[in-house]
């Protein structure tokens, strides 16, 4: 029997658990997923533990998606340029970082509209930002990053060839997609996108999953707009982690349908 699991502070709401067992138990893998909570000052210590309790592999979430890469033995090239790893691999005692979270967002957006040369205006430039500007400058999409803290917009778009703007810009904004990334609308109904410019897009996709639909992915579809939620991109960014730790491809169909029970408390 494998263990793996998710490392982070808090962790005890994460979707992850029931997405990756759901997928263990359809294909016949003996493998099980738990929670890890991890405080940050204990980090090293935990990714010790991994190699002395043969840990198959983590998820990495906040806080540690940073901070890990210093304790690994390897991490890939594009966790390195994203500065974030979310997937930990413990391969025979060696631990191999890698980053997932921007093969989700760009399989969650390329679902709805091909991506190359198209104008997409990132509205965030925290770390799930970083992760979605890569993505959208891999597939040759322009970007244009929007930010409360002008700096961080600054910073990010510098890194990875993007434009950036002040949030008090936003009402100017205009483009194909537009993909929020702020914690604004978590568990609230806040949106920080004013609604009279979404007709302006033809996709809209909120980072945001608690509530799955958000009030920008509501007044989204009123404007007419394509609209992907943010499960679409936990989902897939945990595909990609399970077959970095498998070598198989899991149905992602059924690891959303676990995360949508978990997210509603039926499982
Ligand atoms: P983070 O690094 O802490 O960044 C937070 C971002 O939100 C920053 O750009 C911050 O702006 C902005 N922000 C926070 N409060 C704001 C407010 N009141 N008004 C305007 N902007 C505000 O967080 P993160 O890791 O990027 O995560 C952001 C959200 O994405 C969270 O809700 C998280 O759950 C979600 N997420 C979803 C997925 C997924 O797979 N769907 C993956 C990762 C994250 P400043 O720079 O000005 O502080």
């Amino acid at each position: 029997m494998k263990v793996y699991g998710i490392i982070g502070w808090p962790v005890a709401h994460s979707l992850s658990p029931a997405m990756h067992n759901a997928a263990f138990r359809a294909l016949g893998i003996k493998a099980v997923y738990g929670l890890m909570p991890v405080r940050p000052e204990a980090l090293p210590e935990a990714i010790g533990g991994l190699r002395a309790l043969n840990i198959g592999g983590v998820s990495v979430t906040i806080p540690h998606k940073e901070a890990v890469l210093s304790l690994l033995d390897e991490v890939d090239e594009t966790a390195r340029r994203i500065g974030a790893v979310n997937t930990i691999l413990n391969q025979e005692g060696s631990l191999l970082g890698f980053n997932t979270d921007w093969l989700g967002a760009r399989r969650a957006l390329e679902e709805k509209i091909a991506l190359s040369g198209r104008r997409a205006v990132v509205v965030g430039a925290g770390g799930s930002a970083r992760a979605v500007v890569y993505a959208l400058k891999e597939a040759g999409a322009q970007v244009v990053i929007y930010n409360r803290t002008f700096s961080r917009a600054e910073a990010l778009a510098e890194a990875f060839g993007a434009e950036a703007f002040p949030l008090e810009a936003l009402p100017e904004a205009e483009g194909d997609i537009l993909v929020q990334t702020t914690s604004v609308g978590l568990k609230e109904d806040r949106s920080p996108v004013p609604k009279e410019i979404l007709s302006r897009f033809e996709v809209v996709m909120d980072l945001v999953y608690q509530p799955l639909e958000t009030r920008l992915l509501r007044e989204a579809k009123k404007a007419g707009c394509e609209v992907v939620d943010g499960l679409s991109m936990l989902v897939y960014q945990g595909v990609e982690q399970f077959r970095i730790w498998t070598g198989e491809s899991p149905p992602a169909s059924l690891m959303r349908q676990a995360a949508e029970k978990e997210l509603k408390g039926e499982n």
